[in-house]
Order: C-alpha cells, then structure tokens, then sequence
C-alpha cells in the first residue's frame, strides 16, 4: 500500500513538490479563492488525467495559474491597456483574465480556444511552487464536476483523493468563492463569471476609459 502523501506547513518540501509537478505528478492546492487541482500546464497527458479524474468536459476550458509578468509574457501576446489595469488592480488576487493565447498553451487546457484565462493568485506557498517549478499550473477545482467547491480538505471526494499524487493541506480556506472571469474585446469588458470581484469593483477599476461593461 502507498501512503497518500498529505503534506502540511510542518512536512512540505517545496523543491521536492516543484519538481514533481514540473513532471507531470498531480496535487490538490489552496489557493485564495478554494482549494484547487493542478499539474504542470505543459504536460498534455496530466492535463488529460484531471479532466477525467473531476469528470469534466473537455469543451470547458481550464484556468492557469502564473506568479508574475515574467511567466505571463512567456504564455499571452501582449496586453491592452485595459486588461493591464485590471491586472494591476486585482492581481495577486481573485481575478482570472481571458487573454489571446501563445501557441505553447497546449490545445487541451483550452478547449482548442485561441485564448486562455489565467490568474495571479495571492497565495504564498502556491506562488512558491510556481516560482520553484518555473511552469505555469492548470488549476481547476478540486471537486467532480457540477458539485460544490472545497474550502476544507475533509470535504475532498474520495475519488480526487484517491487520484492525485499529493494533497497540500493548510486548513480552511478563509474564501468559498471563485474568482472572477472578465474578458476584454476591444472596448468592451465582458464579465464571464462573478465571483468575488464585482461588477461595481470592475466600473469602479475602469472609471477613467470609455468601455462598456457586461455582465453575462
Ligand atoms: P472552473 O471550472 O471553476 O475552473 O472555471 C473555469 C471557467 O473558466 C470555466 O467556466 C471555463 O469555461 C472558463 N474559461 C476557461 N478558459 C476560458 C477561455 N479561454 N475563454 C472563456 N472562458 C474560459
Ligand atoms: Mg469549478
């Protein structure tokens, strides 16, 4: 029998579990919004196994996790001035921003799409691992699809956590709520999903440009 690898502030290594998501090994993570699923965004068949561990369709694209510029550059084509405000606003934090992808995104993280939403969390010790394994991290909820999202590991499916190679347990999170996916298309800022950012925080963000804002 393996032992699942639970780590905790007290155990974790973070040299050791950077380089095993670099490889394509998988962990459940917290991050500032819930607790999330992730693996090494270049790594097509781990990225394959996550679909099908949370049974998701594959038509639903995954958010990336990025911890700065540098590694933003290297996956987007340039910002707008629109969408490099609401990145320095709300990042490091809980927003998720859809923007035109590089072709290194591997197809399958986004739905064949030629964008990808990514996101800068605020969490310390998953912007450490980010940093350690110097690849961005696909980062869909540690939950099967359509049920709830987790802010406490004991809420984990069996079946994630039977699946994964290592979960990161801090405790509950303080959050329960997903970030917010805002698209930019020109002059017009769409927002995909409300999370916790809102609509007002969004208007108020964007004051100073004449762009029309969208809540779908
Ligand atoms: P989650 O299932 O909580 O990880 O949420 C990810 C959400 O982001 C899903 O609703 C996806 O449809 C959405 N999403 C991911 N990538 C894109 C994209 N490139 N364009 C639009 N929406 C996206
Ligand atoms: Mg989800």
């Amino acid at each position: 029998m393996t032992l699942k690898k639970v780590l905790s502030l007290k155990n974790i290594n973070l040299e050791k579990v950077s380089s095993e998501i670099k490889k394509g090994k998988i962990f459940v993570f917290p991050t500032s919004t819930v607790y999330g699923i992730g693996t090494n965004v270049f790594n097509k068949e781990a990225v394959e196994k996550i679909y099908n561990m949370k049974k998701r369709d594959y038509q639903k694209a995954l958010i990336v996790l990025i911890n700065g510029y540098e590694m933003l550059k290297d996956i987007v084509m340039p910002l707008n001035d629109i969408e490099k405000k609401l990145a320095e606003t709300f990042w490091p934090g809980f927003l998720t921003l859809v923007l035109k992808k590089k072709d290194i995104i591997p197809d399958i993280v986004t739905a064949s799409k030629d964008t990808v939403a990514v996101r800068y969390d605020a969490n310390k010790l998953l912007n450490s691992i980010i940093d350690k394994a110097k690849v961005p991290i696909v980062a869909p909820s540690a939950n099967i699809s359509n049920e709830p999202c987790i802010n406490d590991i004991k809420d984990l499916s069996k079946s994630i956590y039977d699946s994964v190679d290592y979960v990161i347990d801090l405790g509950k999170i303080n959050s329960n709520k997903e970030s917010t996916i805002v698209k930019v298309e020109d002059n017009n800022v769409y927002i995909l999903r409300e999370g916790k950012i809102k609509k007002e925080d969004i208007l108020k963000c964007l004051s100073k440009y004449s762009v029309d804002i969208t809540l779908k």
